[in-house]
């Protein structure tokens, strides 16, 4: 008896397939924009098809480990990572996916749009990247602060070229070293203590409890400087070299030894992000340098950093929304079920078209994210940094929790085979499940975003975006206008009613409500924008969008129906 093998279709290319990645592209970067990335984006698109695909699979099968002694005794604490994480490595330099918005090249052709052709690579080069998508945003993120006007020249001058270095050979990444064991939300209670040295630069003393990208060339740490005082406000971002080679301290030592003081505990064993080193790593007078002046306070500074991570992590939740969605419908093309394929069943349909709404509302709250860091970072638009003061954070929080709610159902979508660790699906909703927690949970995001209502004005910028909207909107769906427009007007008064007692507790339990109402009608708000620059597919996903999350309604007819313009 002959035994069935379910054929798999090869991944198709995910730039040449992704309608709304293109359109979104030629609408922000223009036609002449968009052809002038047109290059860079199938270069690396044929990279994710190929070889980043097996190099994917081969450091999920080959996760870190650490060597804490050499053959002699000695303390040396390498991390040894695959081939796989070497070759991720090694592309995330050479396509360019930190360095893109740093590069004057770059910046010359797409100006503040450098961030929107970055956040095109980062949705392609993300989700088959073994989560090296990690270190290349806090590598992001080190780079911003770095490039700040508070950091010394000196530093940056010495660590900025090899961030955005686009040669495997000299890039490095940058790790991020906030949580402590008492406190990862809870900032304030952060016991690293940063001493002055005679030479001008720093030792920093202290327990980090989760520092991933653990075999980064650096790291940014917050440490309290010693005699600051209390809480987090005062808590300054230091650079610490983590090897030997880059700290003055170290003498005689290998250059891949561990800097005079970094010490690393024991690697975490997670439930995903495996290919990922994630370190506890224990710092005694370790050499630093400053970022900015430690007497003044520090943590505003750090947010440059968070800021960046936090967008990148919205692209990551997107990114990786969109992937699963195309391997689901592809494999929903090659499957029979009940006498046909099951891309022909209705009911499956429906799943797949609801995904593909979602998914398109993710990409759009990411990549507006990425489109106002970039007006904020050329030009310094303080529209643009008001607006984003409060987009970082809701598009971290919505996306991370519709990037979980769809990995679960791509598993389902390929049955029992989803649950079968070598076809690779069950990462998909391992990796998700880190994108609400790291760079702030849901309700820690919420209450920032309730801190952003109610002391800085942050619904002023929201509101009016959605009032611009609803005005896009009535030519193309009147009822679309008017879901948006009683949204709107709702969002008004609670934001209105918060800001009379925002330490309330009706207030703070219902902050995550009030955060994600406040993304669902942003992100209506940008995929009408889309939409009424004339693309079909933004212009139906806000129609369904809008039932979906603003009104609550079942939208599995209309999915089922469309799904081929949907994806
Ligand atoms: C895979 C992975 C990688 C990571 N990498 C890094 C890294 O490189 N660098 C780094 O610094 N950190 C890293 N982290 C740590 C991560 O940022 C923290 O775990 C996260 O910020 C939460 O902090 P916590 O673990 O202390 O949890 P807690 O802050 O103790 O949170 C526990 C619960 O309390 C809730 N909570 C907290 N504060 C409040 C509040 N005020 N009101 C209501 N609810 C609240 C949270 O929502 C959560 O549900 C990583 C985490 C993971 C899982």
């Amino acid at each position: 008896m002959n035994r069935f093998v379910q054929p798999i279709p090869p991944p198709a290319d995910p730039y040449a397939s992704d309608a709304l990645l293109r359109s979104w592209l030629e609408r922000h970067l223009g036609p002449a924009g968009h052809a002038a990335a047109k290059g860079r984006l199938a270069d690396l698109a044929a990279d994710v098809t190929g070889p980043l695909r097996a190099a994917h699979a081969d450091a999920e099968a080959h996760p870190p480990t650490l060597v804490r002694y050499d053959a002699w005794g000695a303390r040396i604490d390498r991390i040894d990572t695959s081939a796989g994480w070497q070759a991720q490595r090694a592309a995330a330099a050479r396509h360019a996916v930190v360095a893109l918005p740093y590069l004057p090249d770059a910046r010359g052709t797409w100006g503040a749009a450098a961030r929107v052709v970055q956040h095109a690579l980062l949705h392609l080069y993300g989700p088959e990247s073994a989560t090296f998508s990690c270190p290349v945003a806090m590598a992001d993120g080190a780079a911003a602060l770095l490039s700040s006007p508070d950091a010394d020249a000196g530093v940056r001058d010495a660590w900025l070229p090899r961030l955005i270095s686009t040669d495997p050979a000299t890039a490095i990444t940058s790790g991020q070293w906030m949580t402590e064991s008492q406190g990862g939300s809870d900032l304030g209670r952060s016991s690293t203590v940063g001493r002055p040295a005679a030479d001008g630069s720093w030792r920093l003393t202290g327990e980090k409890w989760f520092c991933s990208a653990a075999d980064a060339a650096m790291a940014v740490a917050l440490a309290r400087p010693e005699g600051a005082g209390r809480g987090s406000r005062v808590l300054a971002p230091f650079l610490v070299p983590r090897y030997a080679a880059d700290s003055p301290l170290a003498v005689g030592a290998a250059a891949d030894a561990p800097a005079p003081g970094v010490t690393v505990h024991r690697l975490k064993d997670k439930l995903g992000t495996r290919a990922l080193p994630t370190a506890e790593i224990g710092l005694h007078d370790a050499y630093a340098v400053p970022l900015g002046d430690p007497a003044v306070p520090g943590l505003v500074r750090a947010m440059t950093l968070v800021v960046v991570t936090r967008v990148h992590n919205a692209a990551a939740a997107a990114g990786g929304m969109r992937r699963g969605l195309a391997y689901a419908r592809a494999y929903a093309d090659v499957r029979h079920v009940a006498g046909g394929a099951l891309a022909s069943s209705p009911l499956h349909r429906a799943t797949l078209g609801t995904l593909a709404v979602d998914a398109a509302g993710a990409f759009a709250l990411a990549g507006h994210a990425f489109a106002l860091l970039g007006r904020v970072e050329v030009g310094a638009d303080p529209e643009a940094a008001a607006e984003l003061r409060i987009v970082a954070p809701l598009a971290k929080l919505a996306t991370g929790r519709l990037a979980v709610s769809s990995a679960s159902e791509y598993v389902e979508s390929f049955g029992g085979a989803g649950y079968v660790e070598d076809t690779g699906v069950p990462r998909l909703l391992r990796d998700a499940q880190v994108l609400p927690i790291w760079e702030g949970t849901t309700n820690v995001l919420a209450l920032d975003v309730l801190r952003a209502l109610t002391r800085e004005d942050a619904g002023v910028p929201l509101l009016s975006r959605l009032a611009a909207a609803v005005d896009l909107a009535r030519p193309l769906s009147p009822v679309l206008a008017d879901t948006l427009a009683a949204a709107a007007a709702q969002l008004g008064d609670t934001i209105a009613s918060v800001t009379v007692d925002p330490g309330a507790p009706t207030v703070l339990a219902g902050a995550r409500g009030l955060a994600l109402r406040l993304a669902y009608a942003l992100t209506t708000a940008l995929l009408v924008e889309h939409a009424a620059w004339g693309d079909e597919q933004a212009e139906l996903a806000a129609r369904l969008w809008a039932r979906r999350w603003l009104r609550r309604e079942d939208i599995a007819e209309d999915a089922h129906h469309h799904l081929d313009l949907l994806c």
